[in-house]
């Protein structure tokens, strides 16, 4: 049998940790099946490549057969017979067969299965590990563990509480290595998941969708002011850092940012951020504008881009022609990098190496809506571009992730480097 070539591609409805469907695809080749699950976000920026959903009785609309029907009869045909190592001309004839600017035909959640599963498969005929393949398809051989960046208290669209702000996390900058940062991770959780309970009850303690805790707050401060307790009392004040993800989208009408029910300016929004970067140790910010509010974005990166990590998930996508377009004008200086919201293996990794020429910082990212397809966590170590998020210690598909860096920075060994991210 020759290796390396596609036997045969075939999709399935699958379930995703929201409860809601999604595609699954299974990639054969001669030696098996290379199997690939595909996210989806609920915070979705306006330019983000178009999941297809079959809008009828199922699931409450939510059916995927349309996109799983893409991939068994429209795509497999393409792709049957190629050769597994050959993911760009793969990709690219799956974004000609779709024909439209944002895969809105064949779905990116169709595309983006196969092209997974794909680069999975040339793995398994390569008999290497799948960091080691994304390495190679990203030209990079230096291997590193990513921070991971936790999101332990979540609020926005992944919670029922009252918090604007969506997604607070910790990054254990100081860990040794991975598993520390891991354990590091954990206790500063648990021990939050008690003061939470101690102070607002056991109603409290319920988890939001990315796993962190989901307290009755509103203010934008009191989350890091528990978590920071918790870092305390955990004793871990020197390894860890603070990150927010705003998700501003979200809270942006008509010019104005709602927080707090209040109608705030652009202006007035940054005063509120730059109070957080002087009160806490805050490393990282995300989204703190909505998408297309450029010139806040732009401001702000010349007033704090020195001094905190500016990524761009809603404003960028993913998408090659915005971070151009971010570059040029200034607007952040670092790329919150989704593999869904571009839809093929190939784009997503031309979308780093663009950000990474530019002497920005890439934090690989799972979506809200996740599975326990660990492929972003190989991603990472690919890309070497040493950060993660991943969602709260918590919940399989976040573990999913983490706990396969565990098995990589294991097999490593010696090799395994740790990121320095400050
Ligand atoms: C995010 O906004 O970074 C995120 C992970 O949420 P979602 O997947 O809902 O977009
Ligand atoms: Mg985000």
């Amino acid at each position: 049998m020759e290796k390396f070539k596609i036997l045969n591609v075939k999709a399935r409805e699958v379930m995703d940790s929201r409860g809601n469907p999604t595609v699954e695809a299974d990639v054969k080749t001669g030696s098996g099946i290379s199997r690939a699950m595909v996210p989806s976000g609920a915070s979705t920026g306006i330019h983000e490549a178009i999941e297809i959903r079959d809008r009828d009785e199922r699931f409450l609309g939510k059916g995927v057969r349309k996109a799983v029907d893409n991939v068994n009869k429209i795509i497999s045909k393409e792709i049957i017979g190629l050769d597994c190592r050959d993911q760009k001309k793969i990709d690219a004839l799956m974004i000609e067969l779709d024909g439209t600017e944002n895969k809105s035909k064949l779905g990116a959640n169709a595309i983006l299965s196969v092209s997974m599963a794909v680069s999975r498969a040339a793995a398994l005929e390569e008999k290497i590990p799948l960091y080691q393949y994304l390495g190679g398809l990203s030209k990079n051989n230096e291997f590193i563990l990513p921070v991971p960046s936790m999101n332990i208290i979540n609020g926005g669209v992944h919670a029922g509480n009252k918090l604007d702000i969506q997604e607070y996390m910790i990054l254990p900058t100081g860990a040794k290595d991975f598993k520390e940062a891991i354990q590091i991770s954990a206790e500063v959780y648990q021990n939050l998941k008690i003061i939470i309970k101690d102070r607002y009850g056991k109603n409290a303690i319920n988890v939001g969708d990315e796993g962190g805790f989901a307290p009755p707050l509103s203010g934008m401060e009191e989350p890091l002011d528990l978590i920071w307790r918790s870092v305390e009392k955990s004793g871990h004040e020197k390894k860890i850092n603070l990150g927010i993800d705003a998700a501003a989208s979200e809270f942006y009408r008509d010019g104005k940012y709602i927080l707090e029910g209040n109608k705030l300016t652009p202006d007035e929004l940054s005063d509120r951020y730059g109070n957080l970067i002087e009160d806490y140790p805050i490393i990282s910010l995300e989204d703190v504008f909505a998408q297309d509010d450029w010139d806040s974005w732009i401001s702000f990166t010349e007033n704090f881009g020195k001094r905190v990590q500016i990524l761009g998930d809603d404003l960028l996508v993913t998408n090659v022609r915005r971070i151009e377009m971010a570059v040029k004008e200034k607007a952040c200086n670092a790329l919150l990098l989704k593999i869904n919201q571009i839809g093929t293996i190939s784009e997503a990794i031309d979308a780093a190496l663009l950000a990474v020429k530019n002497n920005w910082n890439v934090m690989v990212s799972h979506r809200s809506g996740e599975t326990e397809d660990s492929y972003i966590a190989d991603l990472v170590v690919g890309l070497g571009t040493g950060q993660i998020k991943a969602g709260a210690p918590c919940r399989s598909e976040r573990t999913a992730k983490y706990n396969q860096l565990l098995r990589v920075e294991e097999e490593l060994g010696d090799e395994a480097r740790y990121a320095k991210i400050i």
